[in-house]
């Protein structure tokens, strides 16, 4: 059993059977291991042909000749290559018996183990233990053992920490389409670009360091490795080659004997500390952990996950499958929240993959956001605060395209400048959401209210949270456009949500959002001016606000064009949207999801009323007290029918709203669709990355969805609905600085306030009927059968 003893139970393990070449960037992506502060795809510590390998370091960009900004593909830290008599055991040249990975996602550990045979017939079992340390943010260490099965003979060990990675930058033109590249060449089709140039390295008994330094930021990447190998009369080597720093250990290994072999490598940049002590602090820290043991490490790293699951894990009684795949979107989200760096966000594919090269979009605030306000608020407010900390460059952004205020990109790296391509990465389609999708200035106020609504985070509030408002409804005030013959304001040539519509005009998500924006920054203003006398002068002079601005706002707010057809009931997306052709989705796939009518595809869809993903049910679902039953139900069966689901954000959105209007069967279809996104590569693409938006998404369709809960008048409100087979539901919210514990089940839902302050209590509606929850009182509501 040896190192495998340690994985835990069935029920929290992911696990790749077998070796297949097709599908190892797949696993690459599913088995990232990462704490925040860095994320490692699950790749082969010895490499293979065909991989993607990448390192991410959150916030480490780099713009050095690529199209626009990459999360540069840092440098690698995992190679450890083991030589029988000479000949390295490999995947692709050795002969396997066996070979599996599990990934823990209860310990954040990626376990593997794989029986070679060589050319000499000769058989070697291999295991491997990985992490990338949640109790120490900068290290990462994999302990492995080796066992020659059926012979005697040399074994060396080569550790390697290699700086001579690249990021994909240009892929080739296919006309008409992408022919099959064997799985070893397709990524070498790509152009790359080189973000790192080579600073120092050192390969001695004193320490294996690697120092490179991003070509166009400037920070310096500092990795410093130890290699310990158990076995007698260890011979050492070490070697600094081009762009690399090496440890070679060989010893004489006896049949049937295990080998144990540790690898511990310290990361730091000069984002965390002044480059001239990298050197030092790397090595320094490397040998102070080292000294406490490998084991020790480990513990310290399971002790702190234990904490995060326990704050973030949901329970689904009666469908294991359902359980299982939350808690691998749970994972992805944990592995890739840092609570100690403000100046990093999330990207659309975490730091697991290059995909959208790293960039933020609206999918932190509107998908991801929530899982951490209402599991791990400190994360929360660093990602927040990455929208404040980047306001002089969405002020910059604003003052480029000739406004006012904070216009925040539509993707966003290390600046807060627009960031998003102008071109597809095969340079044939021009891209226009960095010009268009404008939506996300209010997406990030968006984020700041729930945030705050949720926490009661006053400090930061008074702080960051006022200026975003204000600054976001500066901005919406003057790219609003006064339209005299009709008398009303509008902002044309847009893309809502849904991309497949671009240059519209009147998008009634954008348009709806920038009127909530306005309205949120005059609500503050008057709450400022009336209960926060003290600190209102003084905003007031910080933003230079006066009394004028903000009646301006007003006027404008009053007159924003909202395209509604009110005998429908049915809100038009966008003007002159319900002129388009309306040709009726026939087709389904397997898992129940649309396929393209004849003819159609995402480039020319725009002619038709066909969806990429939800825009005006977007707007039913984060705004639920602006609508009421009926439109929800009207407009969610109307666009339901003609959304093509070709974003992974559309499936969780449209399960949670399919639970609000009554439409359950296909909740659940579209819950299992979000949940299974990356763990059954239903996009197809999981090999670029976790597809982190629907991660988020799909713990909001459990918790929002299938568990009931939205703020509603700033109260926490409950209108569950559970699938048969589902027995029970349960989850933890922090609300306020407290715990709401809730249980729910098929025919009552038991909710619990725990708290420090025993004298507290907090009111809770559920279906529409008002509770006291007394700290640790467990309060049981009955569910009338008609309420399910
Ligand atoms: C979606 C956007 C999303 C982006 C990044 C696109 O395909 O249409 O809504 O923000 O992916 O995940
Ligand atoms: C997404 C856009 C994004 C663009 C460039 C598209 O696939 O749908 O939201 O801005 O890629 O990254």
């Amino acid at each position: 059993m040896g190192i495998r003893s340690i994985l835990s139970s069935p029920e929290w393990l992911v696990e790749e059977p077998a070796y297949n070449l097709e599908k190892i960037n797949f696993y690459e992506t599913i088995f990232t291991v990462g704490n925040g502060y860095l994320g490692t795809r699950g790749s082969l510590e010895e490499g293979i042909k065909g991989e993607l390998q990448g390192t991410f370091l959150a916030g480490v960009f780099d713009h050095h000749d690529s199209a626009v900004t990459d999360l540069v593909n840092a440098p690698n830290w995992l190679p450890m290559r083991i030589r029988v008599d000479g000949e390295r055991l490999s995947l692709q040249r050795s002969k396997i018996l066996e070979h599996r990975r599990i990934l823990d996602m209860k310990k954040g550990l990626l376990y593997r183990f794989t029986q070679f045979e060589d050319s000499q017939g000769r058989r070697t079992r291999y295991e491997s233990l990985r992490f990338a340390s949640f109790n120490n943010q900068h290290l990462c260490g994999i302990k492995a053992a080796v066992t020659p099965e059926n012979y005697s003979g040399s074994i060396t060990v080569e550790s390697l920490l290699d700086g001579d990675c690249c990021n994909l930058d240009r892929r080739p033109v296919y006309v008409p389409e992408k022919p099959k590249f064997h799985p070893e060449i397709k990524w070498r089709k790509w152009a790359k670009s080189k973000h790192m140039e080579f600073v120092d390295g050192t390969a001695e008994q004193d320490g294996v360091y690697l120092e490179m330094k991003t070509m166009d930021t400037g920070h310096l990447l500092g990795y410093a490795a130890s290699l310990n190998v158990s076995g007698a009369d260890i011979t050492t080597e070490y070697f600094q080659d081009y762009e690399n720093a090496s440890q070679v250990s060989g010893f004489e290994a006896t049949q049937g004997n295990s080998y144990d072999i540790e690898k511990l490598v310290m990361i730091y940049t000069s984002r965390d500390i002044p480059g001239e002590e990298l050197k030092s602090s790397c090595l320094n820290r490397l040998e102070g952990e080292r000294s406490r043991g490998f084991d020790c490490l480990i513990d310290e790293h399971v002790a702190v996950w234990e904490g995060k699951w326990a704050a973030s894990d949901c329970v689904i009684k009666g469908d294991p499958k359902a359980n299982h795949a939350l808690r691998f979107n749970i994972y992805h989200l944990l592995i890739v929240g840092n609570p100690n760096d403000p100046g990093v966000n999330i990207g659309a594919k975490s730091l697991s993959g290059e995909g959208y090269r790293g960039h933020v979009f609206w999918d932190t605030e509107i998908y991801m956001l929530p899982f951490f306000i209402y599991t791990q608020p400190e994360t929360a407010r660093a990602l927040v605060m990455y929208r404040y900390n980047l306001m002089p460059g969405a002020m910059e952004n604003a003052k480029i395209n000739g406004f006012k205020g904070s216009q925040f990109p539509w993707e966003s790296a290390d600046t807060g400048s627009e960031t998003t391509p102008k071109w597809t990465p095969d340079m044939q389609v021009r891209i226009w959401t960095g010009e268009e999708e404008v939506q996300i200035t209010a997406d990030v106020a968006y984020g700041i209210l729930t945030y705050y609504t949720a926490t009661g985070d006053l400090d930061f509030f008074l702080q960051a949270g006022v200026e975003i408002l204000m600054n976001t409804a500066r901005f919406w005030e003057s790219r609003l456009e006064y339209n005299e013959t009709k008398d009303r304001y509008e902002l044309t040539s847009v893309i809502g949500p849904d991309e497949y519509h671009e240059h519209v005009n009147n998008n009634v998500y954008t348009n709806w959002m920038a009127q909530w924006n306005l309205r949120q920054a005059i609500d503050t203003y008057h709450w400022l001016k009336e209960k926060r006398t003290d600190e209102f002068p003084k905003v007031i002079k910080r933003l230079s606000l006066s009394e004028e601005e903000v009646a301006t706002w007003q006027k404008v707010a009053e007159k924003i064009h909202i395209p509604y057809d009110s005998e429908k009931k049915l809100i038009e997306q966008f003007e002159g949207y319900f002129q388009l052709k309306d040709i009726p989705i026939t087709e389904f796939d397997k898992n129940s999801m649309p396929a393209y009518p004849d003819g159609y595809h995402a480039h020319n869809s725009k002619e038709t009323t066909l969806l990429k993903q939800p825009d005006v049910v977007m707007l039913l679902f984060i705004l639920p007290n602006d609508f009421d039953d009926e439109v929800k139900r009207t407009n969610y069966e109307y666009y339901e029918k003609r959304t093509m689901h070709k974003s992974s954000l559309s499936p969780c959105i449209h399960s949670i709203m399919g639970i609000e209007v009554g439409d359950t069967t296909k909740a659940l279809q579209y819950f299992y669709r979000s949940a299974l996104v990356d763990l059954e590569d239903n996009q197809g693409n999981t090999e670029y990355g976790i597809h982190a938006a629907s991660a988020g998404g799909t713990w909001m369709s459990v918790v929002f969805g299938f568990g009931g809960f939205r703020v509603k008048n700033n109260q926490m409100t409950f209108k569950p609905w559970l699938p048969e087979q589902w027995e029970e539901l349960s989850y933890t919210l922090k609300w306020r600085g407290d715990d709401i514990k809730v249980t729910i089940r098929l025919d009552e839902g038991i909710f619990t306030l725990c708290s420090d302050d025993k004298a507290k209590s907090e009111d809770i509606v559920v279906f529409d009927k008002r509770y006291t929850l007394k700290s640790d009182t467990e309060v049981v509501v009955a569910f009338l059968p008609e309420a399910l």
